[in-house]
């Protein structure tokens, strides 16, 4: 989280980022290869096509010149053996009629005097006064003596007014001059109609141009291209260096399209036939079937682009959770581990998880042997119930923290008080309490401390037996339970007998040691465990009887009262028989009564340990029925309980 450069966190996100990436253009970079290499093949393919197409258009116009070309030698041969006579040309009108039906691709088949005019024709017409003697064919056989066959440029028709293409060849007389012409035409039309049977798409063409670079024929049909001069296209221009058959590529100076075109010169006549098709059209198919594979391509690469980058996102945030979660661990460990308190994790299954070192010193295992065991192990039984609730209450998630006080077992030591601080931890991804954190500290000393203080709070130093503080509140306790359950509580007041001459006499040492007698006296007659002696101040003492009536009490202050007669202290200033005796008032209440308090409870029992004093000291005064013994020493009898 510190630096972006070397926080292999951030590496590692932008690693699968790259990945993910990588695997997007490779899916679209493949697809586009496959759509250039298909593009490439229909684009092969349409110049497999185009070339086929002018090789079977070359094969067709060699036919059909061919054919005139035979038409036309046989005629030649005809009218040079039978000669210009006036008879010779009747028969050869005669062989023309008859051959009109069988002309097939060839329109009319002309013949013409050594003047241009018309001596005979396949054609239906009135040949009287028609003359051709000014076309270019014509002048061209006048001048030139070569008899092979001459094609001329396309013509308007004089007899039909249509688009033709002529063939023609020289008739001489038996001398060798010029005789005439023989002329065959076919009709542009027949060529663009055998053209349109051939599928070239709605940007195509197919030409038939003479070798000196005339339009002859085209497909779509247009007249204003018949007869156009294109000797200046790069494809006439260099012709005699190209070879006989090829495809290019050429963009059109008249609508700006590609377009890709096959040509084949014939070998026969000069022609060149040219199979053209636009790219465009070529590639409209590919072009919408690519364009539609490549949108779901994309878009795949897109879904997965998109959900790989969520998920390095959702890994990023993952990897910094698990750093800060490394980091917390760290500092929690920092702590823990320079704590003089034992820190503690404890699983839902209340086994140690971790514990820090200063276990060692607070409970005297080490780490490493605490680890795994369960957490309530050493806890002292009385405890164990407080502790087990606790770590319940904060797993079942009632309470979140808790201090808890209890004894445990030390590994040395015989048991230590252990102070510890809980608190739930819940899971930082799902937030739910996966275990509890225990910080623990030995308490041990201040737990003695404390109960020192709380026995010096409430003991009597000389004695040993309760102070008045502790009667006091023992005293409210009983009264409340006695009144709770309906039972008697009774009470004894003691004081000794001249005492204060016993100490003139005796000194101030010996009256202690008669006062701690008299509570070993106190303490041995407290049969019942709620029975509690107290030192109620100077050499005054209670004895406070839970659930006891009248007799009892009164049975229990004889016997209190004839330990000390069977003790025998020596009490030279005392009354006769000279030992240490004392008076003893009791009282018994019924706590549960009404017009009864405490207060006058212990009131009655003093009042009654007055009247004793009044009435000669050394015997027991029942509150409420004071009675006058006599004073030669008669007393109550001692009995048991
Ligand atoms: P009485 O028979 O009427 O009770 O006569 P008494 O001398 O006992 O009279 P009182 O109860 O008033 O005397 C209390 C004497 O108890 C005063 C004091 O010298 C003595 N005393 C009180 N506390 C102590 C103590 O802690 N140690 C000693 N040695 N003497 C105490
Ligand atoms: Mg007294
Ligand atoms: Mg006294």
């Amino acid at each position: 989280m510190s630096n972006a450069r070397g926080n292999p966190t951030r590496r590692l996100s932008v690693a699968t980022g790259f990945f993910v990436a990588m695997v997007c253009i490779s899916i679209v970079g493949l697809s586009a290869w496959r759509e250039l290499g298909s593009r490439a093949a229909d684009l092969k393919n349409a110049e497999v096509e185009t070339s086929n197409l002018a090789r079977s258009l070359t094969q067709y116009a060699d036919d059909t010149f061919e054919l005139a070309d035979n038409f036309l030698m046989s005629t030649v041969s005809r009218l040079e053996m039978d000669g210009g006579s006036f008879a010779a040309i009747a028969r050869l009108r005669k062989v023309l009629e008859s051959r009109r039906p069988g002309l097939g691709r060839i329109r009319g088949l002309f013949v013409y005097d050594s003047t241009g005019r018309w001596l005979a024709t396949t054609e239906e017409v009135d040949i009287g006064g028609l003359n051709n003697g000014d076309r270019d064919y014509f002048r061209f056989h006048r001048e030139s003596s070569d008899r092979g066959t001459h094609l001329g440029d396309p013509v308007k028709s004089r007899s039909g007014g249509q688009w033709i293409v002529t063939a023609s060849r020289r008739f001489d007389n038996a001398d060798g001059s010029f005789a005439g012409v023989v002329l065959a035409t076919v009709d542009v039309a027949h060529f663009s109609q055998f053209f349109g049977k051939f599928d070239i798409g709605p940007n195509g063409s197919v030409s038939m141009l003479s070798r000196s670079g005339v339009m002859l024929a085209r497909m779509p049909e247009d007249e204003s291209y018949i007869g156009r001069d294109m000797s200046g296209t790069a494809l006439i221009k260099d012709l005699p260096a190209r070879p006989r058959e090829s495809v290019y590529y050429f963009r059109s100076p008249l609508d700006g399209r590609e377009r890709l075109s096959s040509y084949m010169v014939s070998t026969r006549y000069p022609l060149v036939l040219l199979a053209t098709k636009a790219k465009d059209d070529v590639l409209a198919g590919w072009r919408q079937e690519a364009t539609s594979r490549m949108i779901f391509v994309t878009g795949l690469a897109s879904v997965i682009g998109t959900i790989g980058l969520f998920l390095v996102r959702q890994l990023a945030q993952r990897q910094r959770m698990v750093a800060a979660l490394r980091a917390q661990e760290a500092d929690f460990r920092l702590l823990a581990e320079e704590s003089s308190d034992m820190v503690m994790r404890v699983g839902l299954d209340e086994r140690i998880v971790y514990v820090s070192p200063s276990c060692s010193r607070v409970l005297g295992w080490d780490a490493t042997s605490l680890r795994g065991t369960s957490a309530l192990g050493g806890v002292n039984a009385a405890d164990l119930g407080q502790v087990e609730r606790a770590v319940a209450d904060l797993k079942r998630g009632a309470i979140e923290e808790t201090k808890i006080v209890y004894r445990t077992q030390h590994r040395e030591k015989k048991e230590i008080w252990l102070e510890t601080a809980l608190r739930a931890t819940r899971s930082p991804e799902t937030g739910e309490i996966d275990g509890v954190v225990a910080i623990s500290r030995d308490m041990t000393e201040h737990k003695v401390l404390e109960q020192k203080l709380a026995a010096l709070a409430t003991t009597d130093s000389l004695t040993g037996l309760a102070n008045r503080r502790q009667f006091d509140e023992r005293l409210q306790e009983e009264w409340a339970r006695a009144t709770r359950d309906g039972t008697p509580l009774s009470l004894l007041m003691i004081d000794l007998d001249h005492f204060k001459r016993f100490n003139d006499h005796y000194g101030h040492q010996s009256g202690d040691g008669a006062l701690r007698a008299l509570a070993a006296i106190l303490v041995s007659e407290a049969l019942r465990p709620a029975d509690l002696p107290a030192r109620y101040g100077g050499e005054e003492f209670v004895m406070l009887l839970p659930k006891t009536d009248l007799q009892g009490c009164q049975r229990v202050g004889d016997r209190v009262r004839s330990g000390l007669h069977e003790l025998s202290l020596p009490h030279a200033q005392n009354t006769p028989p000279r030992i240490m005796t004392a008076s003893v008032g009791a009282a018994t209440a019924w706590p549960g009564a009404a017009g009864t308090d405490s207060a006058k409870f212990v009131e009655a029992a003093d009042q009654a340990m007055y009247a004793a004093k009044e009435a000669g000291r050394d015997r027991l005064v029942l509150a409420g029925q004071v009675i006058r013994w006599p004073r030669d020493g008669a007393h109550s009898v001692p009995s048991a309980r």
